[in-house]
Order: C-alpha cells, then sequence, then structure tokens
C-alpha cells in the first residue's frame, strides 16, 4: 500500500507499527526451519521480483531481507512510526476524518486508515490444564526463544501443523528425544525443494519474461490443481490424496504409524502442508509420534489421558494464532458510534473483503474473506491495494463507504458458497469463526482478481 501510495503521488501517509523493525509474520517467526509455503517467485510483489531467491521456498531471513529491501527501494521507512500500538479509531462524520489513538499518548487525524495487521499475529496458546505448572523452559513457535540450547534435550511439540512441520526435523537433529503430540494428522504433499543454481538466477534476472512466466506457470498450479481440490472436485482430491499416500510410504516404513499420519477429513479441508523432511524427522529414532491425547501438563511434562507421563526439559507450543475476531485489540468505532467489535459480533465480514458498511474510508487489507489455501496472499493483496486506491481517487476529499445492502447482499453469497467447499467440511480451524468461514474467500483467485479490479460504484455512497 505504501509502494503504491508513492507511486501515485501520495505522500502524506504514516504507518504505525508496534514492533521495532518491520517484517510482521517474517520478523516474528524466527523459528528453525521457518520458510514460506508459497513458492517466493509467487510470494513476492510482482512490481518487485527477485531474481536471487535461493529456494524455490525461501527461508525466512531471506524473506525479511526481500522486505527490508523492498522498504528502501520505496522509500517507505521515513514513513514508519516504530514502537507504536494503536488503541483505538474513531469516525468522525462531521469532518470525515478518522481519529487515532495510539499507545503514546499521541491523537492522529486520516482522512483514510487503513489496516494491515493480518491475520496471523496473535499467538495461541492452547487451554491445556496446567500448562502454567511446567518447570522447563517453553515458548510458542512464533515467539521462539533462542536462548534455550535444544541440544540433548528431551523436547515435546505440541501441535503438527505448518509451523510444526518446519520446526520439528530442525528439533530432531538436535535433540535428545522429540515427542510430537498430534490432535489430529494433516494432509502433506512432497515439497521438493532445492536451491536455484546460479544459471537459473541468472537466467531469471536477465532473460526478458522468464520470471514472469515462470510466476505465472506456480500462480497455475495452485489455481488449477490445489483449487479445484478446496472445490471438492473428486479427480483432483483423488490425486492429491495419492500424492500424500505416497509421501508417506516412502518416507515412513512402520505400518502403524503410516496409518496414524492419514487425516479422516477431506484433503483440502485444511491447509495442505508441504515438507521434504516432517515424515523423515518422525521416523528418525529419537521422535516419538504421540496419539493420544493430552490430559493436562505438569511439572516435568506432558500426561496423557490414559494416564502415562512423558518428561521434558522443554514444550513447545506450535499451535498457531488466534485469527477471529479480527482487529479485536483496537477500539474501532464507525459512523452513529457503531462499534466494529459489536458489527462483527457474529463473525467478520467485508464487501469484497476490504471495506465495511458504516465505517467510511476504513480499508482492509487481508481482511475478512480473502485468505487463500492455495495461492500467494501478495497476489490477493496487491489487487486489495489496487482497488481500495481507485475508492481513495473516487473519495477526494469526502467519503466512501459501502452501501450495507450491497455489502450484505455479497455477504450471502460468500457464505452460501463457502458451506460447499471444503473448508466447511471440519469443524474447526484457523479459517472459522464459529461454524462460519470468516477468513477465506470463497472463489478462484482469477475470480478475485477480476471483482477487484474495478469498483461498481452503485454499491458505494460518495459524499
Ligand atoms: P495451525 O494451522 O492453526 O495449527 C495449530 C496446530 O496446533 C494444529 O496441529 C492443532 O491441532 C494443534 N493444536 C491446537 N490446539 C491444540 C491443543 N489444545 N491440543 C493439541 N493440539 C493443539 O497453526 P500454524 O501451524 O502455526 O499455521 C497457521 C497458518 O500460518 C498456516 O495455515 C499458514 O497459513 C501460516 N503459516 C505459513 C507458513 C509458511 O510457510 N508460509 C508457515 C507456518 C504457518 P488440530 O489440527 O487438531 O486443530
Amino acid at each position: 500500500m505504501a509502494a503504491k501510495l508513492k507511486q501515485s503521488g501520495r505522500e502524506d501517509f504514516i504507518i504505525l507499527e508496534q514492533a521495532k523493525a518491520l517484517g510482521g509474520t517474517w520478523r516474528d517467526n524466527t523459528y528453525p526451519g521457518a520458510e514460506c509455503d508459497i513458492p517466493s517467485a509467487l510470494y513476492s510483489f510482482s512490481f518487485f521480483p527477485n531474481p536471487t531467491w535461493d529456494f524455490k521456498w525461501a527461508k525466512q531471513p531471506q524473506i525479511l531481507r526481500y522486505m527490508q529491501d523492498f522498504s528502501k527501494s520505496f522509500d517507505i521507512d521515513p514513513h514508519i512510526r516504530f514502537g507504536v500500538t494503536v488503541m483505538a479509531a474513531t469516525y468522525d462524520e462531521q469532518g470525515q476524518r478518522w481519529s487515532i489513538k495510539t499507545s503514546d499518548g499521541q491523537i492522529y487525524t486520516a482522512q483514510f486508515l487503513v489496516s494491515a495487521v493480518g491475520q496471523l499475529h496473535h499467538p495461541r496458546w492452547p487451554e491445556i490444564k496446567g500448562r502454567e505448572d511446567f518447570a522447563g523452559a517453553n515458548f510458542h513457535s512464533a515467539r521462539w526463544d533462542h536462548s534455550v540450547d535444544l541440544a540433548g534435550q528431551s523436547v515435546g511439540v505440541i501441535g503438527n501443523a505448518a509451523s510444526a512441520v518446519q520446526l520439528i526435523p530442525e528439533i530432531a537433529k538436535v535433540a535428545g528425544e522429540l515427542t510430537v503430540y498430534q490432535r489430529s494428522p494433516n494432509w502433506i504433499i512432497d515439497k521438493m525443494d532445492r536451491p536455484y543454481s546460479r544459471l537459473e538466477k541468472w537466467l531469471a534476472r536477465w532473460v526478458p519474461g522468464l520470471a514472469k512466466f515462470y510466476r505465472f506457470q506456480l500462480w497455475s498450479l495452485g489455481e488449477y490443481f490445489l483449487w479445484p481440490m478446496i472445490q471438492g472436485s473428486r479427480l483432483h482430491s483423488r490425486l492429491g490424496v495419492m500424492q500424500c499416500k505416497k509421501a508417506i510410504r516412502t518416507h515412513i516404513q512402520d505400518k502403524t504409524l503410516r496409518r496414524a499420519l492419514v487425516p479422516d477429513y477431506p484433503i483440502g479441508a485444511k491447509r495442505v502442508l508441504l515438507s521434504d523432511t516432517y515424515y523423515p524427522a518422525l521416523a528418525r529414532e529419537n521422535v516419538t509420534l504421540e496419539r493420544r491425547q493430552i490430559s493436562h501438563i505438569t511439572k516435568t511434562g506432558v500426561k496423557l489421558e490414559e494416564g502415562d507421563l512423558h518428561r521434558h526439559d522443554v514444550l513447545i507450543y506450535a499451535t498457531g494464532f488466534h485469527t477471529n475476531p479480527f482487529l479485536k485489540e483496537i477500539e474501532v468505532r464507525g459512523q452513529n458510534d457503531v462499534s466494529l467489535r459489536e458489527h462483527w459480533k457474529d463473525g467478520a465480514f467485508a464487501y469484497l473483503s476490504v471495506m465495511t458498511s458504516d465505517f467510511p474510508n476504513l480499508f482492509l487489507l487481508y481482511g475478512p474473506n480473502s485468505n487463500t489455501g492455495h495461492t500467494s496472499i501478495i497476489f490477493k493483496l496487491e489487487n486489495q491495494v489496487n482497488y481500495c486506491l481507485q475508492l481513495m481517487d473516487r473519495a477526494d476529499k469526502k467519503s466512501v463507504s459501502v452501501k450495507a445492502e450491497s455489502e450484505a447482499a455479497f455477504n450471502d453469497t460468500v457464505q452460501s458458497t463457502l458451506k460447499d467447499l471444503m473448508w466447511s467440511k471440519v469443524e474447526a480451524s484457523w479459517y472459522k469463526d464459529g461454524a462460519r468461514v470468516t477468513n477465506n474467500w470463497p472463489w478462484s483467485s482469477r475470480t478475485f482478481k477480476r471483482r477487484l479490479r474495478r469498483p461498481n460504484w452503485a454499491h458505494f455512497k460518495i459524499g
């Protein structure tokens, strides 16, 4: 958003960032093995390609560097106020301005307010009895404690999804023994990652159109293979299941362990994971997959419902994030003093994921129903930014807001479409708030691009 604001000649903006440095999820997640599970040539800005990614799926330090380089190239740093937490935002209808209150007591006034807080940044600690009693080191995957030396230690990891499958193989290499607590298995496909050669990097940089074509090919794979699977296509689901089972057979010899790793829910209902190293790690002698359910945590370890106790020196929680409600820590009040918390009390929603009625001039990036399980969120963000800039242009010096009836009609279609998708086939996941899928877009990413190309002005009030 900042880069595009600048490219369109708007310099009068600031970014309020509660941390001391930029990078969001790529600053916060420093666990061993942290890398992207979307190919980097696609998980990067179309207008800032990087021909020097070291791996097909770049590692966290390189992604963070990319973001820092991006910020420098577009001269964004001077716009950022670090260490400033937004506490509240209130819309003044008369003045058509947002008043933004921050932790340092400042009040900022702005015509437009853009929320770019992300969806995956509040670590979720599991509600397991006795968690505070554990005497050893323990931390969340997104708040890695690098002062803890895991070498030779008995380590327990709770959770086995996207973050866990990246960090478990790294811990397995150093820990004395490692127990992975699996509540439910995931569908995992071999990642087939590899470093890019010098020649490939050279070609990506110098052969016109090659990097673009490669990016398009990666996008197409998600769009035409993964997306139909999420929609429930039998053919694609069968092919996906075959791939996952093949990965299990290749890496795991023990038949009981093989069975324990096959999910009992349809492929695509939760995020399909990619890993070359998770199953080989489980097959190691020092690693145990514990499927029995946890009863509680004691001073010394994890007690199972069946009575056994696993003693640990260190416990790691790879238990994900609180993804709902959206913007939960900021008190946002729109026109007629409507509170956003109240507005979204039954689950967040928004018109085309970017605007919600009663909140004029408030734009949501990576807002409700914009997430995806099959492509790059950067692709979505670029489309959202382009759309929001057009709304800002049209508002000119005044305000723009979506009509409540247009938003309601859109949301009805979103929810009725989502009911038929795989995401609705599991009771709970981070995509859902209660029974509703609040985080994900129910159509393909090409539909997203098409719908957000130009605003339909009949759905907006300008004034
Ligand atoms: P997650 O997908 O929400 O997974 C949380 C894990 O913790 C699951 O295995 C869950 O089991 C388990 N869990 C939660 N509460 C538990 C409890 N009380 N007892 C036992 N187990 C419990 O979180 P995540 O792995 O951090 O990933 C979240 C999202 O972040 C991903 O879907 C992805 O979009 C993103 N991410 C991306 C990357 C990347 O490479 N770009 C890397 C990491 C994460 P159940 O499955 O049974 O609920």
